[in-house]
């Protein structure tokens, strides 16, 4: 497009800017000489007040939340061989952990609008080899546990804080891990942290993230099989802090995603995906938009990502289902749902939507012209 772009101005950065509540954290553990998880408070004392902020009894932090899954898999008895069901629209990470932990993903596919896991594909799924249900709740969003009588674990991984029918998302199931990686919504660079409301549970994870020790063992007795996966004190020095930025941070993103949203009413065939309907508090992580090419000349979303970039919003094309992620091609099935809806999502991202309400207004103005170029008559 050869006119001037509709936002030059720049967008937030995420992380934002360190406070010096964090600085004064990350430099009161890197003088203490105590930098590690067993031997600095840091990294217990956050665990809990994290565990705490969601409900839960205990928490365990870990290096990611790729380990966190793992972690949480085989504490609720994944065994290898197991199959493990996984929704087909996620970060690979949710299947690559499975496979980690010497299990099958089995790929459900997902719901049209909210691209969260349908509970009916998983349902059909279940089988005498089934040793978990993976639910994810993407974007900020709780999707639904899994079936009962079989163990669930939570990806919480973009979901820090968010609430469906009066359940913090990591405690529908039996555990539930998040993210700290540079992208979440809570971030130490890398980190994740299990929690869950089961003692033996609790203890299970801990010891697997302790090389085999047991709560209260000796330092070289490991009566069963563990690694060291365990958390630095200058993440959770740097972490800790942000538990009480995350409220006012999710009220900004609501904002903007409901401003967006009034501001994409008269844009023909781009809105934004829906939560489910007893979702309390969406901490929209992400913005998923549903993207209709018909509205839009017949033209691709990378037509259009490309497009709005031109015009100083940079949107994101999201995952490709997992079903046709070519390094899961042992393990996928078709998922037709998951693979249509792909095609038609674009994201925008948390720092943008860390915005003002002036920038969800250039959002809404940048598709409009896009589309009007894209649909005017040659
Ligand atoms: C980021 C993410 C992960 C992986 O977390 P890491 O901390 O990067 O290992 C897993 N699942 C989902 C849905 C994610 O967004």
């Amino acid at each position: 497009m050869t006119s001037s772009p509709v936002r030059t101005k720049p967008w937030p950065q995420w992380p934002p800017p360190a406070t010096d509540e964090q600085r004064e954290a990350l430099l009161a553990v890197l003088d203490s000489g105590l930098w590690g998880a067993t031997n600095g408070p840091e990294v217990e004392d956050f665990a809990a007040a994290f565990a705490k902020s969601v409900g839960a009894p205990y928490g365990v932090c870990t290096v990611n939340n790729t380990v966190g899954l793992f972690l949480a898999l085989r504490a609720v008895g994944v065994e290898p061989g197991d199959e493990v069901i996984v929704p087909a629209y996620t970060f690979v990470a949710s299947a690559s952990a499975v496979v980690l932990a010497g299990a099958r993903p089995v790929l459900a596919d997902v719901h049209p609008d909210t691209l969260l896991v349908d509970p009916d594909a998983v349902a059909a799924l279940v089988g005498p080899r089934t040793g978990a249900v993976m639910t994810v709740h993407l974007s900020g969003a709780v999707a639904d546990a899994g079936v009962p009588g079989v163990p669930v674990v939570e990806d919480a991984a973009q979901a820090h804080g968010a609430v469906r029918g009066g359940r913090a998302a990591g405690t529908l199931g039996d555990a539930g891990c998040f993210s700290f990686q540079s992208s979440k919504a809570m971030t130490a660079g890398e980190g994740g942290v299990v929690v869950t409301a089961d003692r033996g549970t609790y203890e299970r994870l801990w010891s697997l993230h302790n090389v085999g020790r047991k709560l209260g063992g000796g330092w070289y007795e490991h009566p069963s099989l563990g690694w060291n996966l365990r958390m630095t004190g200058f993440q959770a020095a740097v972490l800790r802090p942000q538990l009480a930025q995350l409220p006012a941070q999710i009220d900004r993103r609501t904002r903007s995603v409901a401003v967006l949203a009034q501001a994409l009413a008269d844009v023909e065939g781009l809105s934004v995906r829906p939560a489910p309907p007893d979702t309390e508090r969406h901490t929209w992580h992400l913005a998923m938009l549903r993207y209709d090419a018909a509205a839009f000349g017949g033209r691709t979303k990378d037509d259009f990502i490309a497009a709005m970039a031109a015009e100083g919003i940079p949107l994101d094309a999201g995952y490709q289902p997992l079903s046709v992620e070519p390094s899961l091609a042992a393990y996928a099935g078709p998922c037709p749902v998951a693979e249509a809806q792909a095609a038609a999502t674009v994201w925008v991202r948390q720092h943008l939507l860390m915005a003002d309400d002036d920038a969800m207004a250039d959002i809404a103005r940048a598709a409009r012209k896009v589309r009007e170029a894209f649909t005017r008559p040659a």
